[in-house]
């Protein structure tokens, strides 16, 4: 169903509706008489009935009508040398990845190595701690004036 507008409205199979230019009045004439001149039964005012331009953009493009077989193929190189691509892309972050996981490792047995030496640090520090807190047995038992 096509809404009647300034331009010529197919609103029928077999209708066009237009506007007079004299009297503005709604037209009705066959779709042969598109570019056909007219008078107006109106107002006597000569005009030409509007080509149509209409159904035409609502039609879905045809890809059968196209030669996309070489757009296609070219497409399809391009996207193969672009898979080698990603595929050489791969490989350098697999080797990067490896070479991260073994300096990953690395660093856990160092981080196991710093904790086992911060646990002894830690242990010598208690042992220091407890000597200087057990009281010196002095030869003349007394408590120092400070
Ligand atoms: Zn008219």
């Amino acid at each position: 169903m096509a809404e009647p507008r300034q331009d010529g409205v197919i609103i029928s199979e077999t209708d066009i509706m237009f506007r007079c230019d004299g009297c503005s009045k709604s037209l009705v004439i066959e779709i042969a008489g598109a570019g056909m001149p007219v008078t107006c039964p109106d107002c006597g005012k000569e005009l030409v009935v509007p080509e149509l331009e209409v159904e035409e953009e609502e039609q879905p493009p045809q890809a059968s009508d196209t030669p996309i077989g070489s757009e296609l193929v070219h497409e399809l190189s391009a996207s193969k040398k672009h898979i080698q691509e990603l595929r050489a892309l791969v490989k350098e972050l697999e080797k990067h990845r490896d070479s991260v996981e073994r300096d990953h490792a690395e660093n856990l047995m160092k981080v196991k190595l710093i904790a086992e030496n911060v646990t002894t640090i830690h242990q010598a520090a208690e042992n220091i701690l407890h000597i200087l807190q057990t009281p010196v047995k002095r030869k003349n038992a007394g408590h120092d004036r400070g």
